[in-house]
């Protein structure tokens, strides 16, 4: 199974997304995987209507990690022209709109910050976001040190 496969099938990205690659760098231990819409039509996020592509944006979602390494989908996301509705970005399924962060990062990053404060005791595990400095980040420490800041 070839890396796009492999990710194709651990992401259950379904149509019109397909995994168009995976770019792994061994020094930064970081993977991208890089995921396409395809070429439309699509239908607009508002109402369904298959609308045309009108431009696209290119986005990036911190994802788990895929072993050691921190793990990331990009994607140029379609903007749609809808007769009713004007110009309006598609969603994706792996985020809520405006996120940084797909669905399971924010899902195990809330588990964590739930057990860490139930309970003083240790929390393994080690996440960091590596996002721009300002934004959010949550880091986790080995024994029991969780702060967000
Ligand atoms: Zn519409």
């Amino acid at each position: 199974m070839r890396d796009v496969e492999l990710y194709r099938a651990l992401l259950g990205v379904t149509a019109p997304w397909t995994v168009a690659g995976v770019d792994v760098d061994l020094t930064g231990q970081r993977v991208v995987v890089r995921v396409e819409a395809g070429a439309g039509p699509y239908p607009c996020p508002e109402c369904g209507t298959s609308s045309r592509r009108y431009d696209g944006k290119r986005r990036r979602w911190r994802h788990l990690d895929t072993m050691q390494f921190t793990t990331w989908i990009e994607a140029d996301v379609p903007r749609v022209e809808c007769a009713s509705h004007g110009v309006k970005q598609l969603r994706v399924p792996w985020a809520e709109p405006g996120s940084q962060f797909t669905a399971l990062f924010e899902r195990l990053a809330i588990d964590l910050l739930q057990e860490c404060r139930r309970s003083t005791s240790t929390v393994e595990g080690s996440i960091s976001t590596h996002t721009k400095p300002g934004r959010a980040q949550i880091i986790f420490q080995h024994p029991a040190k969780c702060s967000l800041s």
